[in-house]
């Protein structure tokens, strides 16, 4: 049993890791699975403020774009007859630039694409050719118009937004025009800039080529978008969201949206970083109220394990305790309230009840004579033991068999068995509860009587002397025996032994004196 003792994982701390591995393991994931779902959430919710808010922006910039061009056109049908009134168109071009911020130049140009009128005035390009492109874009189409970005023979990066100009007859007479100077404070910077850059979040403009035209570093205005797969995405949908990485390497939340009338995209974005600030407080706030359940789980099982482990370490103990007389009780007493332990409990009853009846049966094996079924020497010597102990007075009657070696020798060794079986009866008959009967040599034997007189135990002698003489044994006959008597009590001066010795002796006097008689020993008499 020493295993019990070893240095192997005890049930309780098994029961313990056990707990506390759930536990965890169930708070952690909890925890993670928490932290993914928040942070999925605080995205998309990110990107679609984006989104939204592109989406604004774009609108905002077509309204503008629109009304733009049909301001345009209402002006150029109010000129289209007075193309060479130069004080008309000179006033037209001053009302479309001052009236409004929308433009940061404006030109009237006639067929030939040769100003006519231009503001403001420091432009001083009236009287001159116009040959770039969206000059020359304008003349072609001759129609409303939104150009590409370019870059303007003043050498401004413009975007330019022209009107043709048809007189009443249906003759083309040339175009009016508005330029955005985009590394300028225009209207569209005026209209986007609004944004509060907060937390790292900005916006800016591409068109479909990725030429950046509008964004809060004017630095980066007129230049491109190469080879960004991001970028391509955006270009690739009408709209949407997704996450980008700023050029500097950053991950950034974007939400986008295209201006329909000139193809150009809104893109509105916030660094991951920033938005997932917020995530730390939320997951301290899921720690905070997860943890007082996690510990009710791991306090549940733990018990609940320790509940289910009890029955099992008690009968573990019971085990290491077979011989304890209460061992029965102890194990029927163990409260085993489900099916396993049970079946544990009524094994070990069955057990305990097997080893305690074998053991029992070892135990009259060892202390019983074969042949006769009377008490065994050992028997005996035990028995004188505890009567000792007991202080228990007693007297003992040592008998022989007179010539029993005659009888085998006569009727054989069987024959002799028999006598002695059949003398064996006999003596148990002068028994009481508490006296022994034994068996302690070839054809001897010795009766215990406890608590009785001497005088009563030689009475007792002579009575059984008596009895064997006359009794008929088979195919023998009668038989004689010879009985030595002693007494022990607490204060007869003599220990036990000498007690026995004392009785032994008396037999060989009787057997001196003539065999078949009883002779007492005068043990005790002496003190
Ligand atoms: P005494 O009157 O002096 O006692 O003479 P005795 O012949 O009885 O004594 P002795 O001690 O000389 O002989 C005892 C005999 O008992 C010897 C032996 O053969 C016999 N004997 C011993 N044990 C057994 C046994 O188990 N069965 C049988 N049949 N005989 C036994
Ligand atoms: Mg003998
Ligand atoms: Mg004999």
């Amino acid at each position: 049993m020493t295993f019990l003792n070893s240095k192997l994982l005890k049930l309780n701390r098994l029961i313990l890791f056990l707990a506390l591995t759930a536990t965890i393991l169930t708070f952690v994931s909890s925890f993670y699975s928490n932290y993914e779902v928040q942070k999925e959430q605080l995205i998309s919710q990110a990107i679609e403020v984006n989104r939204a808010y592109a989406n604004k922006l774009s609108d905002t910039t077509e309204v503008f774009l629109t009304s733009t061009l049909q301001q345009l056109a209402y002006s150029a049908n109010s000129i289209n007859d007075k193309m060479s009134d130069q004080a008309t168109l000179t006033e037209e071009a001053n009302r479309l630039k001052y009236q409004t911020d929308s433009f940061n130049s404006v030109v009237i140009s006639d067929a030939s694409g040769l100003a006519k009128a231009a503001s403001p005035e420091t432009l001083d390009i009236v009287g001159k050719k116009l040959t770039s492109l969206g000059v020359r874009e304008a003349q072609e189409e001759k129609t409303n118009l939104i150009s590409s970005p370019y870059v303007s023979t003043l050498k401004n990066l413009i975007v330019f937004i022209s009107s043709p100009i048809f007189s009443s007859d249906g003759t083309y007479r040339g175009f009016l025009g508005g330029s955005i100077y985009l590394k300028s404070p225009n209207i569209l910077s005026d209209i986007l800039g609004e944004h509060h850059y907060k937390n790292g979040s900005y916006i800016y403009v591409i068109d479909a080529n990725k030429q950046i035209l509008y964004h809060p570093d004017q630095a980066r205005i007129g230049t491109f978008f190469d080879n960004d797969e991001g970028i391509d995405d955006v270009l690739a949908s009408k709209g949407g969201g997704m996450m980008l990485e700023s050029v500097k390497g950053v991950p950034m939340l974007a939400g986008y949206s295209v201006i329909p009338s000139t193809g150009w995209i809104v893109i509105t974005q916030s660094p991951l970083e920033s938005t997932l600030l917020p995530l730390t407080g939320i997951m301290e706030k899921v720690v905070l109220r997860t943890l007082p359940l996690a510990f009710g789980v791991f306090l549940f099982i733990w018990l609940f394990a320790r509940a289910i482990s009890r029955p099992l370490q008690q009968l573990a103990e019971k085990a290491r305790s077979l011989d304890s007389p209460t061992v029965n009780e102890d194990i029927e007493n163990i409260r085993s309230w489900y099916v396993e332990s049970l079946g544990l409990k009524r094994a070990m009853l069955s057990g305990v009840k097997v080893i305690q009846s074998q053991i029992g049966e070892l135990k009259r094996d060892a202390e019983t004579d074969p042949l006769t079924g009377v008490s065994n020497r050992r028997a005996f010597q035990i028995k004188l033991k505890q009567l000792e102990l007991l202080d228990m007075p007693f007297a003992i009657l040592a008998l022989d068999i007179d010539y029993f070696k005659r009888i085998n020798d006569t009727f054989g060794h069987s024959v002799g068995d028999e006598v002695l079986k059949h003398q064996a009866n006999i003596l148990k008959h002068f028994t009481r509860d508490g006296d022994m009967v034994a068996r302690t040599g070839g054809e001897e034997f010795i009766l215990v009587l406890k608590e009785i007189t001497l005088d009563e135990a030689y009475s007792i002698a002579e009575r059984l002397r008596v009895a064997i003489s006359d009794e008929k044994f088979d195919v023998v006959g009668n038989i004689t025996v010879s009985i030595g008597v002693a007494e022990w009590f607490a204060d007869c001066g003599a220990n036990v032994s000498e007690t026995l010795s004392a009785a032994d002796q008396a037999l060989y006097e009787a057997k001196g004196q003539g065999r078949n008689r009883s002779i007492v020993a005068e043990t005790c008499a002496c003190i």
